[in-house]
């Protein structure tokens, strides 16, 4: 196998992981419920749209915030840290055994950050445009917004627009907005190149690819730490997961792994929307398929299939298996898996 990346401190299982700790935390009650006011209007000179954005946002080459947003979290005079935000109890409630010894020890041992990790909107902002930009060469789309243009026409203001919410962090296509969980972000622990990776990489048409592609991406790009596991340990973690104890774990989960969204199993979907542990393991199990295929066979093919209407006969086509067989070559995969190899 490849070699694992050993870079910056990374990852994070995504806008999920938040999610569950968002649930039960007390969170800071202010989502972010403005609108994005974008002149659309064509009569509105560039020179307007220019003005407004310079007086109302903190912008970079490819973001913007607010400055009311912005200065409202006043990220100087935070005093939270990551310990107090997991709340270890709170968040530990129906995460599986096997799973839970790891995020003891990744809180013990490797998360230790006060504050947001920036002083200046620009120091963020910045540090977005890095991960457009190394995100967009990672998975080979540096033309990313000419999928917007398509849709949306030539003048579609692409520019991503951060604001922050007290429910878990999500990116909305249409509008290129990113949502941050707001406690998340105050104490270091966003998944930024998660949620960005979902606005360079739109519109798959399998929840499962895309979520997996965006944690590997939070893994290998990210500065911040996984709640959930690190590099070292997902395919370990997944193989606890496949054992014969943990199979009943989540009725239909691998059969949820690597399939258009449309087919999911019911039960998985409303769990990923719903249920902790179910969410945990649709992602982590994600993040594992999608990381053996990309290891594997090189992050181009990943892309063709991750872009496929159809995503059965683009499997067969680019990897000339059908999904039981790349599936079952995962598992192979996995259950062989030595941590130091
Ligand atoms: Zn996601």
């Amino acid at each position: 196998m490849k070699k694992r990346y050993i870079m910056i401190i990374a990852s994070v299982l995504v806008m999920g992981g938040f999610a569950l700790i968002m649930t039960n935390s007390q969170l800071e009650n202010n989502p972010n419920t403005s609108t994005i006011s974008r002149s659309t209007k064509e009569t509105q000179s560039n020179i307007d749209k220019d003005n407004y954005f310079i007086k109302e946002y903190y912008t970079s080459k490819y973001a913007r915030v607010k400055k009311t947003t912005w200065d409202r979290i006043n990220v100087k005079d935070n005093e939270h840290s990551a310990e107090e935000f997991l709340n270890v109890e709170d968040y530990l409630d129906g995460v599986p055994e096997y799973i839970k010894k790891d995020v003891i020890k990744t809180i013990g041992d490797r998360i230790n950050v006060k504050g947001s990790g920036y002083d200046t909107a620009e120091e963020f902002l910045d540090e977005v445009d890095y991960y457009v930009e190394a995100i967009a060469k990672y998975i080979k789309r540096e033309n990313w917004k000419d999928i917007y243009k398509e849709r949306h026409g030539e003048n579609f203001d692409s520019v991503i627009t951060f604001s922050f919410t007290s429910k878990r962090s999500y990116a909305f296509y249409n509008t290129l907005e990113i949502h941050l969980n707001i406690r998340a972000f105050k104490t270091n622990l966003s998944v930024t190149p998660h949620e960005i990776t979902h606005l360079i990489a739109p519109y798959s048409s399998s929840l499962s690819l895309s979520e997996g592609l965006a944690c590997l991406i939070q893994d290998r790009l990210g500065k911040q730490p996984t709640l959930f596991h690190y590099r070292e340990s997902l395919f370990p973690l997944s193989k606890q997961f496949l054992e014969e104890e943990n199979k009943d774990f989540v009725e239909g989960m691998i059969e949820a792994i690597g399939v258009p969204t449309e087919d999911i199993p019911s039960n998985v979907m409303s769990g990923i929307n719903g249920d902790k542990t179910t969410r945990i393991a649709f992602y982590l199990m994600s993040q594992s398929y999608s990381t053996y295929l990309i290891d594997e066979y090189g992050i181009e093919k990943f892309m063709e299939v991750y872009y496929a209407e159809d995503l059965y006969a683009k499997y067969e086509e680019i990897y000339e298996k059908d999904i039981e067989e790349l599936r079952q070559q995962w598992i192979d995969y996995v259950m062989e898996y030595k941590a130091d190899n």
